[in-house]
C-alpha cells in the first residue's frame, strides 16, 4: 500500500497562444473533477494568463525551467521567487531539451532544484538515457548519476521532490518505453530515493515520453510509476483529459 496520489504534468514546452491556452485550459477544467494531480507547465510569458484560468479550480501549473541564481544581473533568466510569485507550484529542471541544448549540467539543474525547493516550489527533476546510453546498457549508470547529483545537494530536503524519468529516445518521437522498460527504471530510482532519503515509498516519480490517451493506463499501472509528464498530449485537451483519467 502506498499514500502516492498520481500526478500528470502538461510540458506545453514552447507552443502556444493567449487564444489557444485560454481553450485549451477551459477544456481542462471543463472535465474535472480529477482523482489525480493535474498541472500545466506553461511558457512564462502566460503565466499570468494561467493563473487567472486556474483561479478556484483544482489544477496546478508551474514552469519548464527556472533560473538557480537568487536574483541580480541574468539577464533573461527567471527567478524561482519570480515563479512563486506569481502562484507557481511547479517548476520542470534539467529537461533532457534543456540538457541537450542549452549544455545544463547536472550540477546545474541540482543547484536550479535547491532554488525551487528555497522558494516553496515542488521541482520536478528529469532524468533519462539517449538511446545510445541505452544500447549500450548505460541507462541505470546515466539516471543514477543524473538524480545522485540532486540528492546530494538537497540533502534532507530531497524527499520533496517530484522525479520525472523521460527515455530521450522516447520523447516527441511517438516512440515510448514499453511499461516493463519504464518500471524497471522507476523499480531503479525508487530504490535510490529511498536509500537517499528514507522516503521512497512516499515520493512520486512520473514517466514521460510519448504518453497518449492509448498507452497512459497501462503505463500507470506499474507499481512505481506515480503518474505521466505529458508533451504533445498535453496540447489537445481531450487528450490530456483522457489521460488524466487514465491515472485516476
Ligand atoms: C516532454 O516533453 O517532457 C515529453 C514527454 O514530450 P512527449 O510527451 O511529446 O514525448
Amino acid at each position: 500500500m502506498t499514500a502516492r496520489r498520481k500526478l500528470v504534468v502538461g510540458n506545453w514546452k514552447m507552443h502556444g497562444s493567449r487564444t489557444a491556452n485560454a481553450e485549451l485550459l477551459r477544456g481542462i477544467v471543463a472535465a474535472e473533477p480529477f482523482a489525480a494531480e493535474m498541472a500545466v507547465c506553461a511558457p512564462f510569458p502566460y503565466l499570468a494568463d494561467v493563473a487567472a484560468a486556474a483561479a478556484g479550480k483544482a489544477i496546478a501549473y508551474g514552469a519548464q525551467d527556472c533560473s538557480a541564481h537568487e536574483q541580480g544581473a541574468y539577464t533573461g533568466e527567471v527567478s524561482a521567487a519570480m515563479l512563486a510569485d506569481l502562484g507557481c507550484r511547479f517548476v520542470i529542471v534539467g529537461h533532457s531539451e534543456r540538457r541537450a541544448l542549452h549544455r545544463e549540467s547536472d550540477g546545474l539543474v541540482a543547484e536550479k532544484a535547491k532554488a525551487a525547493l528555497a522558494h516553496g516550489l515542488v521541482p520536478i527533476v528529469c532524468v533519462g538515457e539517449t538511446l545510445l546510453q541505452r544500447e549500450h546498457a548505460q541507462t541505470e549508470i546515466v539516471v543514477q548519476r543524473q538524480l545522485a547529483a540532486v540528492l546530494a545537494l538537497l540533502g534532507e530536503r530531497a524527499c520533496e521532490i517530484v522525479v520525472a524519468y523521460e527515455p530521450v529516445w522516447a520523447i516527441g518521437t511517438g516512440r515510448t518505453a514499453t511499461p516493463e522498460q519504464a518500471q524497471a527504471v522507476h523499480g531503479v530510482l525508487r530504490a535510490q530515493l529511498q536509500s537517499a532519503t528514507g522516503h521512497g515509498a512516499q515520493m512520486r516519480i512520473l514517466y514521460g515520453g510519448s504518453v497518449k490517451p492509448d498507452n497512459a493506463a497501462t503505463l500507470f499501472a506499474q507499481l512505481d510509476i506515480d503518474g505521466g509528464l505529458i508533451g504533445g498530449a498535453a496540447l489537445k485537451a481531450a487528450d490530456f483529459v483522457a489521460i488524466g483519467r487514465a491515472a485516476g
